[in-house]
């Protein structure tokens, strides 16, 4: 799979010396001067896994980039390189979709780390679009068999993934303990309904903002479960 990365800076010596280490970590490196540039060559390359995308543009500044990679589709990476570490900045860009942030004047080394790491997050993941079911924050990749919360990875066993398969597969309508367990475990099965419980406990675990008070399985009292998207 092509690991590929779009890096948007205007100044060059920073655009080319940012472009150099990532070629030499193995990514496939796409540069842009200016936002527009960087929309334009995200309509070439909709493979696009992570796009570094500075702040401070003449033009179209990185955050309206950043707003509207997310309204075209773009489900991948984001990491904005701002200038100030003010908490409005951060917030900011987190509210128009970036996943990270590197404050200038940052270290080639620390940034080439950051976008590993969100590659590996978003990695395997390549994002066609019929091969994902979304809801809310959420949305399961089939082919690469994973689910992303907020575009973040969630750490799941192939049982887990199973269960939020059905889910996201049947929103909105409760689903039996024996639905569940014949969906996920197949119906020769051996065991106690129980096995359903104990993995949605720790499903909700991992995927529920307040485990103790689910918004998304919801207990369905004396039946099963139900997915409230
Ligand atoms: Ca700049």
């Amino acid at each position: 799979m092509k690991r590929k990365v779009l890096v948007l800076e205007d100044e060059e010596n920073i655009r080319s010396f940012v472009v150099l280490n990532l070629k030499r970590s193995g990514f496939d490196v796409i540069e842009a001067a200016s936002g527009e540039e960087a929309l334009e060559q995200y309509e070439k390359n909709p493979d696009v896994m992570v796009a570094v995308l500075d702040v401070m543009l003449p033009g179209i500044d990185g955050y309206e980039v950043c707003r509207r990679l997310r309204a075209s589709g773009y489900g991948a990476g984001v990491i904005m390189l701002t200038a100030r570490a003010q908490e409005s900045d951060k917030v900011t860009g987190l509210m128009t979709g970036a996943d990270d942030y590197v404050t200038k004047p940052f270290s080639v080394v620390e940034l080439v780390a950051r976008v590993e790491a969100l590659f590996r997050r978003v990695g395997g993941a390549a994002f066609k679009e019929d091969d994902a079911i979304r809801s809310g924050p959420f949305k399961l990749n089939k082919r690469a068999r994973e689910v992303t919360k907020n575009n973040l990875r969630l750490d799941l066993t192939q049982i887990e993934y199973g269960i939020l398969k059905v889910f996201l597969e049947n929103q909105g309508k409760a689903l039996s303990r024996d639905d569940i367990l014949e969906a996920v475990w197949g119906h020769h099965y051996v065991g106690e309904l129980k096995i359903v419980d104990v993995n949605i406990r720790r499903l909700r675990i991992k995927i529920e903002d307040n485990p103790a008070n689910p918004s998304y399985i919801k207990t369905v009292r004396g039946y099963g479960y139900m997915w409230e998207g």
